[in-house]
């Protein structure tokens, strides 16, 4: 899961993380006001959704041109920005070219930036510890200095048996280029982030940029923190953060389902249970030469309703032209599954081909229940047999 900027600031701030003052409007009167209790001379007024890329982002209908973070100078402009950014469209290198509407904003008082520094925390999976990545290269996307000067990262593993110590944070401090007491300000900054990151069981949290100010301050500018959705239920302060508004609607609809739903960009929606089969199947689709639509796993137990629920969700993606249904009846019986099917198909007035492949438990029964609906669906007996029949009929139909 994923928080706003504003959201991510205030809960670094409660670790002890440095960061600016500021708080969120949700109208131009909000935000003037915000800006007065803050004080000048300098403001920032920053749209948050959930997508980096802002300050460099266009606005759809804004012939000007002007970005998605603005430096002002008056309480004036504060608000006369604020009404150009709420209810607005951006479009950022992260949002795709549709864009995300704002719906709110991020009002604080502006920073004396001197450097534009990187600072970021995930877990990495080949080390199985919290690793620090740190850059003298602040302010733009952290994937583009990876892919051209990937020797300006520096990454420093933590074990998770020490904690940070003194030299994690001394070697980034270093690496950063920091001198006299900013060395002593990152660590109280990388310490307080650190505890912030594990205490919260974070994915990610990333400062582009931190910035290190006139007066030699510390300050993180920009935050951005997500979560491991599988831990939030022992975290209900985060949990309360979710903004659904910048989630995409039909995971949004998955998750009430309990289905694990993935967007892809093919034209053949999948239909699995099991996480691994469900992987399988996009493999073998995409060896027949055909495209998934989406990974769906629709769990061990489906039941009707959950099957019903997991076909609208795929056709509610306008790019589907068929759909590989792949159940393997372990737990589950395959007459119940060629039951769901065949109320979905008939619920949801079925209009593309729709190849099913059942295995295992009551496998006849199923399959008899599949040809005597009437229905106009594929059986098939393996997958790679499925995955070539519902490429074809894609094909076909095309
Ligand atoms: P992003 O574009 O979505 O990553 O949004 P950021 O919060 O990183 O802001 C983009 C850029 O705006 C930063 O890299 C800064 O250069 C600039 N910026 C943000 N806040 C301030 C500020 O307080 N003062 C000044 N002068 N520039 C700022
Ligand atoms: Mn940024």
């Amino acid at each position: 899961m994923n928080i706003h900027e504003y959201q991510a600031k205030g809960l670094l701030k409660t670790y002890g993380v440095a960061v600016p003052r500021g708080g969120v409007a949700f109208s131009p009167e909000e935000a003037e006001t915000v800006a007065r209790e803050l004080g000048g001379p300098v403001w920032v007024v920053k749209s948050q959704i959930h997508a980096g890329g802002r300050g460099a982002g266009r606005f759809k209908d804004n012939p000007e041109g002007k970005g998605g973070v603005r430096v002002v100078k008056s309480i004036e402009e504060v608000g006369k920005n604020a009404a150009e950014m709420l209810g607005h469209v951006l479009v950022t290198k992260q949002t795709g070219p549709d864009g995300r509407e704002v719906k709110r904003l991020y009002v604080e008082e502006g920073a004396d930036i001197k450097r534009e520094l990187y600072l970021g925390m995930l877990v990495d999976r080949a080390t199985g510890r919290v690793t620090i990545m740190a850059s003298t290269e602040g302010g733009m996307e952290i994937e583009e200095v990876a892919h051209n000067t990937p020797e300006k990262i520096v990454k420093v593993a933590v074990d998770p048996a020490t904690g940070i110590q003194g030299y994690h944070t001394r070697k980034v401090a270093f690496a950063l280029g920091l001198e006299g007491k900013q060395v002593g300000a990152a660590a109280k900054f990388l310490t307080a982030m650190y505890r912030a990151f594990t205490e919260l069981d974070c994915a990610i949290v990333e400062i582009n940029p931190l910035i290190v100010t006139g007066s030699g301050e510390i300050l993180a500018l920009d935050a951005k923190m997500a979560f491991d959705d599988n831990a939030l239920f022992r975290h209900k302060n985060v949990a309360e953060l979710r903004d659904v508004a910048e989630e995409d609607p039909a995971e949004v609809e998955a998750a009430k389902h309990d289905l694990n739903y993935v967007k892809l960009d093919g034209n053949i929606g999948c239909m699995v249970n099991g996480a691994g089969l469900a992987m399988g199947t996009m493999d073998i689709i995409k060896l027949y030469g055909g495209e998934p639509a989406n990974f769906l796993d629709v769990g061990g137990g489906a039941t009707k309703e959950r099957v019903t629920a997991a076909f609208k969700l795929i056709l509610s993606d306008p790019n589907v032209e068929g759909i590989l249904v792949n159940i393997f009846g372990g737990i589950m019986r395959c007459d119940v599954i060629a039951e769901g099917v065949v109320t979905a198909a008939r619920d949801v007035k079925l209009h593309v081909p729709l190849v099913v492949r059942l295995e295992g438990t009551n496998v006849e029964l199923g399959k008899k229940i599949l040809a005597e609906s009437g229905l106009p669906i594929l059986s098939a007996d393996n997958l790679a047999d499925a995955a070539d029949k519902v490429v074809k009929a894609v094909k076909e139909a095309a």
